[in-house]
């Protein structure tokens, strides 16, 4: 791969260059470029009413949802320009934090199994920011193992009744709708007898609960399902083709969590160069030094395992299992570098949100968030097992469900 732009890549970065500039709100910028990784508040107004305006301007200008068609609402732009929007947009890219699920994960899903009318009725306002998707897969029994999920969706006449519970669910509080992931055939094999629908959040039944995380933020929910009623006419793909539909909704995950993956790298190196210690200036510590070239190297291959997959988008591939490294390493980098820099500020290393925190305690935050990071869109553990059987031909993990009726699977009581 070149890694120069081309002339027409040149002069798209800097028409995207030119309109941030002449468009970003930067009344936000000092804020943004402090937020430490992981999620963000803003002191001087509210995420989601700021973030919709930003994504309103962009839309209006024709740089909402790059990648998407212009018919729904996107550029049509390919992998490439998509990157170098990214790389131009710089910290205004953190507004677009409640649009990503919709944008990477729903809207893709939506294209690929939606009905025309839905798709022309409902992408351009995703795209727009008028409409905030969240997505209701994981269950309080149901994470890693998705597929067995209970939730169950039954039919009624020309539509469906759902009951049951998710958790985990990102967004939902201010989302206007969901893709749900239920159970359809509790007598079929637990990846076969599953549908997708989506849903409107405001829908009579639907109970959203916050959970109040370790930071003290309210991220993500429980949402609650009675007697919830849907048209059929909001089923995405056929009855019991739901785990088929659901890999659309996850391989655009991971690709999506891939293209914004966060090491903490450059934050750990300027923190660096500017802390003293008892002993003199950080940098100038072996150790410290040692550290940073070991992350400098992991930083370097991260970015260009991220460039190889670009590479095979714009040959119209599509990212296989090798992707999973990136969130794995990312996830686990991100947690070190937090940990490291609390241990190298000593005392002051144990205050978070004081105002005397080292860099107003942005690796306390990042080192709260991180675990976080480790779980979403798979954990360690299941990345690695990807890694083992679907990269490197390793016999596979032991899966004695496989087959049986779902209802036949025993639990515990349940
Ligand atoms: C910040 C954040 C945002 C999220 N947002 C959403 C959202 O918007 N929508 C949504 O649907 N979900 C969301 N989730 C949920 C997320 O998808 C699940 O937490 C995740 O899939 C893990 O599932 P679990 O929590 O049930 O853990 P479990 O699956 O119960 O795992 C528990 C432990 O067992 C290990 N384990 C499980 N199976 C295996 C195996 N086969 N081999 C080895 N080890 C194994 C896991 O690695 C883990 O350490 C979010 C999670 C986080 C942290």
């Amino acid at each position: 791969m070149n890694f120069d732009d081309t002339p027409e890549e040149a002069a798209f970065r800097a028409k995207a260059r030119e309109w941030v500039q002449a468009n970003a709100p930067k009344e936000y910028e000092a804020e943004l470029s402090q937020a430490s990784l992981g999620r963000i508040t803003l002191k001087k107004g509210d995420m989601v009413e700021v973030g919709k305006a930003w994504q309103k301007k962009k839309f209006d200008a024709g740089w909402a949802c790059l990648s998407w068609p212009k018919e729904y609402g996107g550029r049509g732009a390919t992998p490439i320009e998509k990157v170098i929007w990214q790389q131009e947009e710089g910290v205004y890219g953190k507004l677009t934090q409640p649009f990503q699920i919709g944008e990477g994960m729903c809207g893709p899903t939506v294209m690929a199994f939606g009905s025309e009318e839905d798709k022309r009725r409902r992408l351009p306002k995703l795209a727009s920011g008028e409409e905030i998707w969240c997505q209701l897969f994981s269950e309080p029994s149901a994470g890693s193992d998705v597929a067995g999920l209970r939730t169950r969706a039954e039919r009624d006449g020309d539509g469906w009744i759902i009951n049951g519970q998710k958790i985990w669910t990102s967004g939902a509080h201010y989302s206007n709708y969901g893709l749900l992931f239920a159970r359809t055939d509790p007598d079929a094999p637990k990846h076969k007898g599953l549908t997708m629908f989506f849903l409107d959040m405001k829908s009579p039944g639907v109970e959203v609960r916050p959970i109040k995380q370790a930071s003290g933020m309210q991220e993500f929910n429980e949402v609650y399902f009675t007697d919830v009623r849907i048209p059929d006419s909001q089923r995405l793909g056929n009855v019991g083709d739901g785990w088929n539909v659901s890999l659309t909704t996850l391989m655009n995950e991971r690709m999506s969590i891939g293209s914004r993956l966060a090491t903490g790298f450059p934050e750990i190196f300027a923190f660096c160069s500017d802390f003293v210690t008892e002993h003199g200036a950080a940098l100038d510590d072996r150790a410290v030094r040692a550290k940073l070239a070991d992350w400098a190297v992991k930083s370097s291959g991260l970015k260009y395992t991220a460039y190889r997959s670009l590479s095979a988008l714009s040959r119209g591939e599509r990212p296989g299992p090798e992707n999973s490294i990136g969130k794995l390493v990312a996830g686990t980098m991100v947690q070190d570098i937090a940990t490291f820099a609390m241990d190298l500020q000593g005392a002051a290393g144990a205050l978070t949100g004081a105002a005397d925190a080292e860099v107003g305690g942005r690796f306390q935050t990042m080192w709260i968030g991180a675990p976080g990071t480790r779980i979403a869109g798979g954990t360690d553990e299941i990345l690695r097992n990807i890694i083992a059987e679907r990269v490197l031909g390793l016999p596979g993990d032991i899966r004695v469900d496989k087959n049986v009726p779902f209802n036949k699977i025993p639990t515990k009581g349940r």
